[in-house]
């Protein structure tokens, strides 16, 4: 569930000045997005960790899922099935310490980057996490 709106300008805004990777930037503003606009299944709110203590990206206040997030610039694509391949060998990394840790969500989101809006989110739960692939679960989007 999305509160509000998808644009994520006013925390780009709120970003460190002084860094220059865009996928750095990027990824924090969005962060931040989670934290304001973004609310778990139950309604509550996740909340972000500190980047230096990071297992997981961020936890429900209400019913302490926790969360983590895959960006991209480009739309996700779940075939026909409704199944999403996994390629990069980073990600299936991510997925399977996902799938061990038993428990947690993962959040897919593509952003743009001409006009700083969150383009999908895709919501994968644990239990539909396999070797090859994902069954990803649309939000709002
Ligand atoms: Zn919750």
């Amino acid at each position: 569930m999305i509160r509000n709106n998808i644009s994520f300008l006013n925390e780009i805004n709120l970003v460190n000045q002084n860094w220059k990777s865009s996928s750095r930037i990027f990824g924090a503003a969005i962060e931040m997005w989670v934290e304001k606009k973004l609310n778990c299944e139950c309604s509550g709110i996740f909340i972000n960790k500190k980047a230096n203590q990071k297992a997981y990206d961020a936890i429900c206040n209400k019913c302490s899922k926790k969360i983590k997030l895959n960006l991209q610039k480009k739309i996700f694509k779940p075939n026909k099935n409704g199944e999403l391949k996994i390629l990069s060998s980073e990600y299936k990394t991510t997925l399977k310490s996902l799938n061990q840790s038993n428990g947690w969500d993962l959040y897919l989101l593509a952003y743009n980057l001409e006009d700083y809006k969150i383009k999908q989110i895709l919501m994968i739960k644990s239990s539909d996490i396999n070797e090859e692939c994902v069954i990803p679960r649309k939000i709002g989007i």
